[in-house]
């Protein structure tokens, strides 16, 4: 059988776009290398954007769906001079949350599903080229040492940081030298978290330009990692990710006293957002992590991915139903552009010139203390949320 459409990766990009797709009628073959449920590395966090877009376009209600998860109820910062920020969140319809991704990605894989998209595990080697080479036509599946030829009339990659689609059209996704690392681990809390808990940052001066974050999933379990947006700079000082989270988690005794879970202490790349140019090659839609669709501040991905699955499959659909094939490209770019582009672009510049400079960071972050509405906005902008 011939689909209207593969999507490649079931992560939050991949299941949003099939979900999209398959509400539309259309055929739809969503692939993912791992069976799920599976774990992602990740923080876990998921601001307000996600319960909204969750709400309002999937139908998905958290609770109802009995996805595990902790509400968030505002953010606690530190800044690299030790000064700290505590905002209490107000209530709202659509709040932040933690949400292990074991759980979260299920819970809308299995979204895709309900909607009528087919799923298989299959690993995916390189999309499938027109014979003049100009246009992708499919993808190929590699089965030990066999290549499987999979046609369809339009490819979404959503196949994450190691993207074999996005390798064969522009190079590496995650490319060491543009690629932020960052580290995470579950870990039991000695203590339990007051009731209302917060997600917790830290700008230590000597992961600049990162942090360390304690994210609860929990009442009494959190998710603690270090995202590190300078690979070379953290290389230098000679300390590997897992024992600068241990000096971390050591540092940390007296407030959030823990124990780390070892098995789940695991690094991965993030493919931070750089620039605006096209993510359309070939006929081809890059979403989320594979179209380097990473906020450069904070790290956080899944939004991105999720807003930009229904925008390529939005895109794929007036394909689908007979629209031009240029007219659809460009109807995706220009609305991430205008949607998260302008967001990720102001918050790569943050980390440029704010995130970097721990003496200007201290002094923002004082002023803040001061300033309501300039503290607020730090803390949108640091929380991940896109307006
Ligand atoms: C340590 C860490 C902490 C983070 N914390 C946060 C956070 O707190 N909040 C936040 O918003 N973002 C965070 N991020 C970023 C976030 O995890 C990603 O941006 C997000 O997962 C991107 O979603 P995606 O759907 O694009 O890709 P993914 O979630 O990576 O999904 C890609 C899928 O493609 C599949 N796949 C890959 N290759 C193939 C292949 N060849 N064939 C078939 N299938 C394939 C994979 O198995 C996977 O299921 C963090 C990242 C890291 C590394």
């Amino acid at each position: 059988m011939i689909y209207d459409a593969i999507v490649v990766g079931s992560g939050p990009g991949g299941a949003v776009a099939a979900a999209t797709l398959a509400e539309r009628g259309k055929s739809v073959l969503l692939i993912d290398r791992q069976a799920f449920p599976r774990d992602k590395v990740c923080g876990d966090g998921l601001p307000g954007n996600v319960s909204e877009m969750l709400d309002k376009d999937l139908g998905i209600d958290p609770k109802k769906a009995g996805l595990k998860h902790q509400q968030i109820y505002g953010i606690s910062m530190v800044a690299p001079s030790g000064k700290s920020l505590l905002v209490q969140g107000k209530p709202s319809q659509h709040y932040s949350m933690v949400s292990p991704r074991y759980h979260f990605d299920q819970m809308l894989h299995e979204h895709a599903l309900k909607k009528g998209a087919k799923f298989e595990v299959m690993d995916i080697d390189a999309p499938l080229y027109s014979p003049d080479g100009s246009k992708v036509i499919g993808v190929v599946q590699r089965k030990g040492k066999e290549l499987i030829e999979h046609e369809t009339r339009v490819v979404i990659a959503a196949d994450g940081v190691s993207s074999s689609i996005a390798r064969s059209l522009r190079g590496r996704v995650s490319d060491p030298v543009e690629t932020a690392v960052a580290i995470r681990a579950y870990a039991k809390l000695k203590r339990p978290l007051s009731s209302d808990p917060t997600v917790y940052f830290k700008y230590l001066l000597q992961l600049t330009p990162g942090y360390a974050w304690i994210f609860p999933t929990a009442p009494n379990e959190v998710n603690v990692g270090l995202g590190l947006f300078d690979q070379e700079i953290y290389k230098k000082r000679g300390k590997n990710l897992k024992q600068l989270l241990n000096e971390f988690k050591d540092e940390m005794e007296s407030e959030y006293p823990m124990e780390i879970d070892a098995d789940t202490l695991k690094s991965w790349p993030i493919p931070v957002w750089m620039n605006r140019e096209s993510r359309v090659v070939k006929g081809a839609y890059l979403v989320g992590d594979a179209g380097r669709f990473v906020d450069a501040l904070t790290g956080g991905g899944i939004f991105p991915a999720m807003i930009t699955g229904q925008l390529a499959a939005r895109s794929a659909i007036q394909i689908l139903d007979g629209g031009n094939e240029q007219a659809a490209a460009s109807a995706y770019d220009e609305g991430w552009r205008n949607g998260i582009g302008r967001s990720l672009n102001r918050l790569l510049m943050v980390q440029k010139w704010i995130g970097s400079k721990p003496p200007v960071f201290n002094a923002i972050f004082g002023v803040a203390n001061a300033i309501p509405p300039i503290r607020s906005a730090l803390l949108t902008g640091l929380a991940g949320q896109h307006s």
